[in-house]
């Protein structure tokens, strides 16, 4: 295994200007001066920075050992001992598919430690090893009857899932799956007694089950299931069935969209833009329906897009007076900000003479992000990420 720059992959990108121009107008109003640098990082694909997820179903030793030789250091740091945490029967696939599929920007890599320690806000098993510059570690190649032993992923994917905070013999959705990048994050960080990839596109939906195929032990293959359902479909059809509900919504994917293949897909990708948050709406919705009374769903995507991220839940929580919104600075943002730029709000603790704004307050404040967002920024290029938590009273 030899690390590669990125700027082979890379070279060949050329931003598409009727997007940028796009991005140009809304951000700089929505971000203010902080859209140069977040700009700067997206034109720039070269400075890009990527994560590697070990997979705690096999032996990832060698790997680790080579990560932490080439400079890759853990991106969660895991302190003292709370718990000791037993992996399921290590399982050898039959069949992998053909080639490496590991994706770097909507894919997910995580790297999982053998017997890993913890502290309480943060899951045991999950770890992902970072490299302070755009090096990027090789996609792994098919092993016959074996399990692959790390993901490759853009590391503010985990956010989600950190802030999903799937425990042990939960029921969990994952609404939109495909790839599976976050699907594989949950499997890393606990036992579920039933995660359900959802994923309705028939490719996406065969690129997930290699995914989870080749990352998974075939004795977990009664508690991970792939559906095809339109998202919007679970709230009627399995009302109140799932402890946590993950809604990884379809966005105008800021990273990847800017380097359309040309300007008739950049147009048409504008026009998507336009059609996106009433989908996203709906799909939250029937989330909240899907999750039991107590139970939690995350709403993610991966645009800075105000009318994708505070609005879609600002006005899914106006509909629905038994969701509640929770705080994820305590739990996310401050714990993690030596690795991730946040959005100002989210990291900001009000001085002892600042009136603090109640969380009953938050839907009705047009400038409260009702969630936190990851900004690309120099040196710490992961991101676009926003996420939210809401659960569900009664
Ligand atoms: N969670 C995935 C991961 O971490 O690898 C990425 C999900 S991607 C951002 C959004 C997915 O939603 C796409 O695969 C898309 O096909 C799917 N999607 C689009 N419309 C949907 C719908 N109505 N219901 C459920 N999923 C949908």
């Amino acid at each position: 295994q030899k690390t590669e720059s990125s700027n082979k992959q890379t070279k060949a990108k050329s931003s598409c200007h009727a997007l940028l121009d796009r991005f140009d107008q809304q951000y700089s109003k929505e971000l203010g001066d902080l859209w140069a640098s977040v700009r700067s990082v997206l034109l720039e694909p070269r400075s890009w920075q990527y994560g590697v997820m070990l997979n705690r179903f096999c032996s990832v030793t060698d790997t680790t050992q080579i990560l932490q030789l080439q400079g890759f250091s853990t991106l969660l740091l895991q302190k003292g001992v709370t718990e000791k945490h037993t992996l399921p029967d290590s399982g050898c696939i039959s069949e992998c598919p053909p080639s490496d599929f590991c994706c770097p920007t909507d894919g997910a890599s995580l790297v999982t430690s053998q017997h890993p320690q913890s502290e309480p806000s943060l899951p045991p098993l999950l770890q992902c090893y970072v490299h302070p510059s755009p090096l990027r570690f090789p996609s792994q190649a098919h092993r016959h009857g074996q399990l692959k032993q790390y993901y490759l992923l853009n590391a503010a994917s985990l956010l989600p899932v950190l802030a999903l905070n799937v425990r042990d013999g939960e029921k969990v959705l994952d609404l939109c799956a495909a790839p599976g990048g976050k699907a594989l994050a949950i499997m890393q960080s606990a036992n579920p007694a039933l995660l359900c990839c959802n994923e309705p596109d028939r490719h996406r939906r065969d690129r997930l089950a290699k995914t989870l195929e080749s990352f998974l032990p075939t004795s977990l293959n009664s508690g991970v299931i792939v559906s095809a359902e339109d998202g919007r479909s679970f709230g009627q059809n399995e009302p109140g069935v799932y402890d946590k509900v993950l809604v990884d919504a379809p966005c105008s994917n800021d990273r990847s969209w800017l380097y359309s293949s040309s300007s008739q897909q950049g147009e048409q990708r504008l026009r998507e833009r336009a059609m996106l948050p009433t989908l996203q709406a709906e799909l939250l919705k029937s989330a909240l329906l899907a999750v039991r009374p107590g139970g939690v769903v995350v709403y993610s995507t991966c645009t800075l897009s105000s009318y994708e991220n505070c609005s879609v839940v600002r006005s899914v929580l106006n509909e629905f007076p038994e969701a509640e919104l929770e705080d994820l600075q305590e739990e996310i943002a401050f714990p993690l900000s030596q690795y991730f730029a946040f959005n100002p709000y989210a990291t900001h603790r009000p001085s002892p003479h600042e009136p603090s704004l109640q969380p009953q307050r938050w839907k009705e404040s047009y400038h409260h992000p009702l969630g936190i967002l990851v900004l690309p920024q120099p040196g710490k290029t992961w991101g676009p990420m926003y996420l939210s938590r809401i659960r569900r009273r009664k």
